[in-house]
């Protein structure tokens, strides 16, 4: 058996050249009971799914790691986000309007899922009282102009931190995985010569990892089979799980954003407010007198 929701950090003894590994298991099925989606969706959301747990990895502080694309295809909005804990969850919404075929809905790329597009990346640093405000957001925006996210990814890492980074990832509808490696600031190595030829190294033996490989081994077994021939350090596993962010307060701060005027409307249209989570389902009601009190008692006398 795989390993099943875990992150594992690795390093390599002999040049500068670090990688990361994630598996996910139970986390995705439990995003996957959540919303029913053709099995190309299944996959491509596994995908996106691994990206966030690989990506936690470069959080340096409290916060959130958000991958999200939108397009013009089939797909309008994929979206992924794992925090500091990395708990994880994600979405997709569907375009109405486009029609997802069979050949879609089977075997449809990102690119073919998604058209014409861009792919978001946002670092959110967590707010609290003391310190909102102290912590930039991050955003970084790549156009969708590779046919697979690895590869949309390496663009993004290539433009943001001229750090040469590879991904593959790979997904079933059961097991999402990811394989990430990056080459490092010098250290070890002072030779740029030596430092290119042993990413090429590394590089062309990770290449040759294969998307069975990848969902059905231990990390372990990845790195052996990979670079049996390098020291290869491997880091104490981080738990990875499904978790929602929503809660109750969340929806107040919804409504109260939204305004009197609107929630009024709503009122008077429906009798009573109800918010659904469409990440996790969860419900959350509202009657009038509730609402009444959480906007100030100015509604509705
Ligand atoms: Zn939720």
């Amino acid at each position: 058996m795989p390993s099943n929701d875990l992150l594992n950090r690795f390093i390599f003894d002999d040049c500068d050249i670090r990688g990361e590994l994630v598996t996910l298991n139970k986390s995705y099925q439990e995003i996957l009971e959540h919303n029913i989606y053709p099995p190309a969706i299944q996959m491509l959301l596994g995908e996106f799914l691994a990206a966030v747990g690989l990506l936690s990895s470069t959080l340096k502080f409290d916060g959130m790691i958000i991958l999200q694309a939108r397009g013009d295809g089939v797909i309008s909005t994929i979206m992924a986000e794992c925090n500091h804990h990395n708990n994880i969850r994600g979405i997709v919404r569907l375009n109405d309007e486009a029609e997802l075929t069979e050949t879609l809905a089977q075997n449809g790329s990102m690119l073919d899922l998604l058209g014409k597009g861009v792919l978001f990346i946002t670092i959110e640093p967590k707010r609290t009282e003391n310190f909102a405000g102290k912590l930039e957001r991050y955003q970084g925006i790549v156009p969708l102009e590779q046919e697979t996210l690895a590869g949309c990814l390496e663009d993004y890492f290539q433009q943001s931190e001229q750090l040469a980074t590879r991904l593959w990832f790979a997904a079933d509808g059961e097991h999402a995985s990811g394989l990430l490696i990056q080459a490092l600031p010098h250290q070890l190595k002072k030779n740029a010569e030596e430092n290119e030829q042993h990413w090429e190294t590394i590089e062309a033996l990770a290449d040759t990892i294969t998307p069975e490989e990848l969902v059905a081994l231990e990390h372990e077994q990845i790195l052996y089979r990979l670079f049996n021939e390098h020291p290869v350090r491997i880091f104490e596993p981080r738990p990875v799980s499904f978790a929602c962010s929503c809660s109750r307060k969340r929806s107040e701060s919804a409504l109260i954003a939204l305004g009197k005027d609107e929630v009024e409307q709503l009122l008077l249209e429906k009798g009573s407010i109800d918010i659904d989570c469409q990440f996790c389902n969860q419900h959350y009601h509202f009657t009038p007198e509730e609402v009444r009190i959480l906007l100030g008692g100015n509604v509705l006398h």
